[in-house]
C-alpha cells in the first residue's frame, strides 16, 4: 500500500515537473514571431502585419496605468489552435479570451484572433458578450495589465489580493477609459445581468468597484493594492 502511494507521489511529481518545463518553453509550438514597441507577439500561424495597429491600441490603453512604462516588454502568444490555449492557460480549458501566467513565466496567451478586424474569435457560434467594448486590443491590454500587477505587487498577487481587484483593474486599464461610471452604477443598482459577474462572466462590476476607488476617491493603484479594502466596503460606497 505504502509503495503504491509512494509510486503515485513520484508519478505526480514527475508529471508536474514535466508540465512546468512545457510551460517554461512554449516557443517551439509558436514558430511565427514579431516584435513591436516592447511586445513580442508569437503565433502558431503567420502574423497579419496589421498586428502593429492592434498593439498601438493596446499600448494606448496601457498608458492609462501608472504601472506601465514606455517600451515595457510583454510576450503575447496567439493560439489559433485552441489546444495551445488549453495547455498553456493552466486552466485546461479553451473557453477564455486570454490568460496571463502571472506566477511563473509572465507569458500571455490569447485565443484565436482575427487580427485584421481587431477581434478575438468567439468560442461559440454567437458573438462574444460586450464585443463593442472588447476588441482584441482590449484582451491584450487586459492580460498585459495582469503582468504589470504581477511585476508591481509580486507573483503571488492573485493569492494575496481579491479577484474583484485584480480583474477589475485589468478591465479598467483594458477599456482604456471607455467606461461610463454613472451609467454602469445605475445598471448595477437596477440588477442588470451585465453587472452580474456570476451570470454574465463580464468583469464590469469589478471595473465599477475599482473605478469607485481610483476615479471617485482618487486613490492610486498602489494605494488600492496596499490598503486592500473589502469588496463589501466598496459596494457600500457605490450604493450611497
Ligand atoms: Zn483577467
Amino acid at each position: 500500500m505504502m509503495k503504491a502511494i509512494a509510486a503515485g507521489c513520484v508519478g505526480l511529481l514527475s508529471l508536474s515537473g514535466a508540465y512546468l518545463i512545457v510551460l517554461s518553453f512554449p516557443d517551439p509550438v509558436f514558430p511565427y514571431s514579431h516584435g513591436y514597441r516592447g511586445f513580442q507577439v508569437s503565433s502558431d500561424r503567420p502574423i497579419d502585419p496589421r498586428i502593429d495597429g492592434v498593439i498601438d491600441d493596446a499600448i494606448r490603453r496601457l498608458q492609462t496605468s501608472e504601472l506601465y512604462r514606455p517600451g515595457e516588454p510583454f510576450r503575447v502568444h496567439i493560439c489559433n489552435s485552441t489546444w495551445r490555449l488549453w495547455l498553456y492557460s493552466e486552466k485546461f480549458s479553451d473557453q477564455m479570451g486570454g490568460e496571463a501566467d502571472t506566477w511563473l513565466t509572465r507569458n500571455i496567451y490569447i485565443r484565436p484572433a482575427d487580427i485584421a478586424r481587431n477581434r478575438i474569435v468567439s468560442p461559440s457560434a454567437e458573438e462574444i458578450s460586450d464585443v463593442a467594448h472588447r476588441p482584441l486590443s482590449y484582451f491584450i491590454a487586459h492580460e498585459a495589465t495582469h503582468i504589470l500587477e504581477s511585476r508591481a505587487f509580486g507573483r503571488l498577487m492573485i493569492v494575496t489580493h481579491p479577484k474583484w481587484m485584480v480583474e477589475g483593474y485589468a478591465d479598467y486599464v483594458g477599456k482604456g477609459g471607455d467606461f461610463d461610471f454613472e451609467a454602469n452604477r445605475r445598471l448595477w443598482r437596477d440588477h442588470s445581468p451585465m453587472l452580474d459577474y456570476g451570470g454574465s462572466g463580464l468583469y464590469r462590476i469589478f471595473h465599477l468597484e475599482v473605478s469607485q476607488l481610483l476615479d471617485r476617491k482618487g486613490w492610486t493603484v498602489r494605494q488600492m493594492f496596499t490598503r486592500n479594502p473589502t469588496e463589501a466596503s466598496v459596494q457600500r460606497q457605490l450604493s450611497e
